[in-house]
């Protein structure tokens, strides 16, 4: 799981876990611990680590503004928000910013500029990632997979017996290891309609982070899901 530490010279004898405004983990430290001792000490407190990351990140999950400045997150990176009134709706993304092009650039439209948009990225994005995982993946061969997004509260992803596919839209704001986790997961399912051993071990060949990749979006699921 990815972390920011930071070394502060009043804390002296043990770590402190905060947030940073993105929902990342930041580790204080004292002054004089090493980066393995932080470590080490994190590896041996993971239940700790993981309880505090999903209970901050339920309370940090207040809903989006829109207004301009306000972090908002694409395939696991955070970009600034700016707003532009404009004759045609639009969005790109460039070096840390996420300018929305808007005929009425209030926060209302501006939420539905961008809702759109994650939609028309996360259908990009997810086809491209199943092309990719897939490859891996020797019983796709013969089958056909289909794939779908929603907006989902509670669900990164389901499959059907039938070879559908559904992925959570907000999943689109991940990393792309997240999302190619989440891809590996139903995948598995084509072949194991269930969570027994033998799921897992299809699922521990083709995914062998998939424990690191499930704390992670535990952790920061609740930000993803802000709308
Ligand atoms: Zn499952």
């Amino acid at each position: 799981m990815p972390y920011t530490i930071m070394h502060r010279p009043r804390i002296t004898r043990r770590l402190h876990l905060e947030l940073d405004e993105n929902g990342g983990l930041v580790v204080v430290a004292p002054v004089h611990w090493s980066k393995r001792l932080i470590t080490e000490t994190l590896a041996h407190n993971m239940n700790r680590v993981e309880k505090f990351l999903a209970v901050s990140n339920n309370r940090h999950s207040k809903p989006l503004q829109y207004r301009a400045g306000e972090k908002h997150l694409y395939l696991g990176r955070a970009y600034r928000l700016v707003t532009h009134a404009a004759r045609q709706n639009r969005v790109a993304v460039d070096d840390g910013t996420i300018h929305v092009w808007v005929t009425t650039p209030v926060p209302g439209k501006t939420r539905t500029v961008l809702q759109n948009w994650y939609r028309h990225e996360a259908g990009v994005v997810f086809q491209a990632r199943l092309e990719e995982v897939s490859r891996r993946v020797p019983w796709t061969d013969t089958r056909r997979v289909l794939l779908q997004q929603r907006r989902m509260k509670r669900t990164w992803g389901n499959c059907s017996a039938g070879g559908l596919i559904k992925l959570n839209t907000h999943l689109v704001k991940a990393p792309v290891e997240i999302i190619d986790s989440v891809i590996a997961h139903e995948l598995c399912h084509l072949e194991e309609m269930n969570h027994t051993a033998a799921f897992y071990n299809l699922l521990e060949q083709l995914n062998p982070n998939w424990k690191r990749n499930r704390a992670c979006l535990r952790s920061k699921g609740a930000v993803y899901l802000r709308t």
